[in-house]
């Protein structure tokens, strides 16, 4: 056991870099090593990838990564191949030959982690491959995405366990960063996992900044945080792609290093900007909630709300997305009650139920806004979690709301809870306490209660503020499968037996700031608290940027920022000193340490204050937007001798291009050009080829066909046939 111990640590220093397991991450390991099923709930950066990253490198065979993007398998596949980890993923944007190579590295035992859809998994012919190979286990990543409560249903994700008893049996870690029990339980339900055992850390992201402000002056104010933290790299979340491009251009014109993402544009231009900001050549990305689930960047500084968001669930998923390294981020979320208006005129449309459900997400959203509690305590409670202190580090807690004492109130409320039953939601509870006669109050008797009209000189919102604060304070719970419905709690129930005064913060009142009234307050506050060398980070920041380049990896995956910091804190200038930094390790000293060293060597005898070189290398983006242009030209059924042309490349440079596009899974139509070059007949017969060949390389290719075709006809036929199978 203790051996053991020591092995998995020293595993993860020699990979990894990291000196100590996080959290619960050395409880689930070992769970899992042991060939148990495991479960895991942890907030967004956590670290529930090394959970299975690790193990699958220690045991013998290929672990299976279900995983629902493309996007997150490359970026998970990038992270590992910068640590030199053999993985890979199996999915639409490989070529045949790309698949035959993967699959043969898996029999071979030499890839150990091996990222698929469960499109993928589901494949006759991949279910064949996979019950020949060595698996280690399968992890289910995303696993919200079974269920039918969670934010990103899948439905081809409720087949999964079906496809693993195909397979065959090995242990399952099934993860996610979703805390609604009803998620969980349906997750372990529909993957028959009621007996595994369960991890659950608190949700609670420490390293997060929440606050809620008026949106007023909201374009001043965003671009003076933009300007004081330039070079940061965040995401603005609108709710309608026309706010998305309008605020996009302001920023722009504002010299914002930014890009737009939503819906309306196209496909290949979103992976474009994408990229953008995975590489650092865009710092914001002003996007509608379509944005982030594909990503997992672990800089991003700040994560601002420019319009309320629709319901708390969705808030927390994207504001998680800020800080996963664990430094320091910004959640800021602009506020207006004409933004209430907006969302409830979206759900217009919707069925009866659908409307009141989303009706109440809303108000549970809005009510949070106009809290003056603490936000972090808020959020917590509202996916019930208690936090027993203010956290010191939300808007309510720098800039607190007046307080004021109750002890009746409470008393009342919990009072009103107990004596209807414990069957009720906040509603009912609210209008006993204000002696409103409504028919619910009427047919139940409760007009008749002790408490009944008790709190009746003061508002329906004061009221509710009452019980919410009951809530959060832990008074009351809400039934998590009995929506809403409030029980009294242990703590409650010592409060009536021996009350005391509590102190209530006041509300917000958002109606009454003024559009064109700037809040002098201080937006945001990350800052406050970093103490490294700040031009000696932003040094090294540059110089990742180009190694990453040079390699072709996203920065993060060279060295991440907590990394840079402590370089940053500690200058390093020896490798056994560099090694010794938190997510460093000896590997990556090799491999990456030698510019960094010598920087630092410079730095620390020049100790000349210097700004960063501007070390951007603009071929690859100039690349890229060759790519698009074919792209539109190709849509536009412009003739491939005039792309040739107007490019100045020849027809196999357009051909490469094109290529390259199609195998990173974009799907064109090259009819018009083929058909005017080509016989239907002789389309056929190569089509026909490729269906059932082996390998789609050329040269076998062009022996087989002995010269009956040209190199151009069978790379266009390949194209048209991968664009139509593959894409
Ligand atoms: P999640 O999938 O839970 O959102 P990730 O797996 O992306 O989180 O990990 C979040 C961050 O934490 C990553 O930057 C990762 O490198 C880092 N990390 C994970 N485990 C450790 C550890 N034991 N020590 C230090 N950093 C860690
Ligand atoms: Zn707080």
């Amino acid at each position: 056991m203790i051996a053991e111990e020591i092995n998995l640590k020293d595993k993860l220093r020699e990979v990894f870099g990291y000196t100590q397991f996080r959290g619960l991450q050395e409880e689930i390991i070992d769970n899992l090593m042991a060939g148990n099923d495991t479960f895991v709930l942890m907030p967004t950066g956590a670290g529930k990838s090394l959970c299975y990253q690790l193990p699958a490198i220690i045991r013998d065979g290929t672990a299976i990564i279900i995983s629902p993007l493309i996007a997150l398998m490359k970026n998970q596949v990038d992270q590992l191949a910068a640590l030199s980890i053999n993985a890979q993923f199996l999915n639409s944007t490989l070529s045949k030959a790309e698949i035959t190579k993967v699959k043969k590295g898996v029999l071979a035992g030499q890839i150990k982690l091996l990222y698929v859809a469960p499109e993928s998994l589901t494949k006759e012919s991949n279910l064949e491959f996979l019950k020949s190979a060595k698996l280690s286990f399968i992890a289910i990543d995303e696993a919200h995405c079974i269920s039918e409560w969670g934010h990103d249903f899948r439905p081809e994700y409720r087949r999964i366990r079906m496809m693993i008893d195909l397979i065959g049996n090995m242990p399952i870690i099934a993860l996610t960063a979703t805390a609604t029990p009803k998620v969980q339980i349906d997750i372990q339900k529909n993957l028959r996992m009621e007996n595994a055992k369960v991890f659950k850390s608190s949700f609670n992201r420490t390293n997060l900044y929440y606050e809620v402000r008026a949106k007023t002056a909201i374009k001043k104010q965003l671009i003076k945080y933009l300007k004081s933290h330039k070079g940061e790299s965040g995401i603005i979340y609108c709710l309608s792609r026309k706010k998305v491009e309008e605020v996009y251009e302001l920023l722009k014109v504002n010299d914002v290093k930014v890009a737009p993402y939503h819906a309306g544009l196209e496909s290949q231009v979103r992976m474009q900007n994408q990229d953008g900001f995975l590489n650092e050549e865009i710092d914001v990305i002003v996007a509608t909630i379509a944005f982030g689930m594909g990503i997992d960047k672990p800089d991003v500084r700040f994560v601002i709300h420019y319009d309320a968001p629709k319901s708390l669930e969705g808030y927390y998923q994207e504001t998680g997305r800020a800080g996963r390294d664990g430094i320091e981020s910004d959640c800021i979320m602009f506020y207006s009650p004409h933004d209430i208006l907006k969302l409830e005129k979206f759900n217009k449309d919707k069925t009866v139920s659908e409307r009141d459900n989303a009706r109440h997400l809303v108000q549970e959203m809005m009510a949070y806004s106009a809290s003056g509690v603490c936000r972090r305590r808020l959020l917590l409670s509202y996916f019930g979690e208690v936090i027993h202190h203010d956290c010191g580090k939300c808007n309510n807690c720098v800039y607190p709301t007046n307080k004021f004492s109750v002890k009746e109130q409470i008393i009342w409320c919990l009072e009103t809870a107990v004596n209807t039953g414990e069957r009720f939601a906040l509603g009912h509870i609210v209008d006993v306490i204000r002696g409103e006669k409504t028919s619910y109050v009427m047919s139940y008797g409760h007009d008749g209660l002790a408490t009944f009209g008790k709190g009746k000189d003061n508002q329906t919102s004061y009221w509710e503020s009452v019980v919410r604060h009951c809530v959060v304070f832990d008074f009351l719970y809400k039934d998590i499968d009995n929506y809403g419905v409030l029980h009294l709690s242990e703590k409650g129930k010592s409060f009536l037996a021996d009350p005391y005064s509590v102190e209530l913060s006041e509300e917000h009142d958002y109606s009454k700031v003024s559009d064109d009234e700037d809040d002098d307050k201080e937006l945001g506050n990350f800052n406050s608290t970093r103490s490294h060398d700040l031009v000696l980070f932003e040094m090294l920041k540059g110089l990742r940027k180009k190694v990453a380049k040079q390699k072709g990896f996203p920065p993060f995956a060279i060295f991440q920022d907590p990394s840079l910091e402590e370089m940053a804190t500690f200058y390093p200038t020896t490798e056994d000193d560099l090694a010794q930094i938190n997510g460093v390790g000896m590997g990556k000293v090799q491999r990456y340490g030698k510019p960094f060293l010598e920087m630092i060597q410079k730095y620390v005898q020049e100790n000349d204050i210097e700004t960063a070189q501007d070390v951007v290398v603009r071929s690859a983006i100039n690349k890229s937007k060759t790519k698009i242009w074919i792209i539109q030209q190709i849509d536009r059924k412009v003739d491939l001798e005039e792309i040739s042309e107007a490019k100045n490349m020849s027809m196999f440079e357009v051909l490469d291009e094109i290529e390259h596009i199609c195998y990173s899974g974009t799907r064109l139509n090259l009819d018009y050009y083929i058909d005017r070059i080509m016989d239907e007949e002789r389309q056929d017969e190569v089509y026909d080829y490729f269906m059932n060949a082996d390998t789609d390389n050329l040269p076998v290719a062009l022996e087989y066909f002995d010269e009956d075709y040209s190199e151009e006809e069978l790379r266009l036929m390949r194209i048209k046939f991968m664009s139509e199978i593959a894409n």
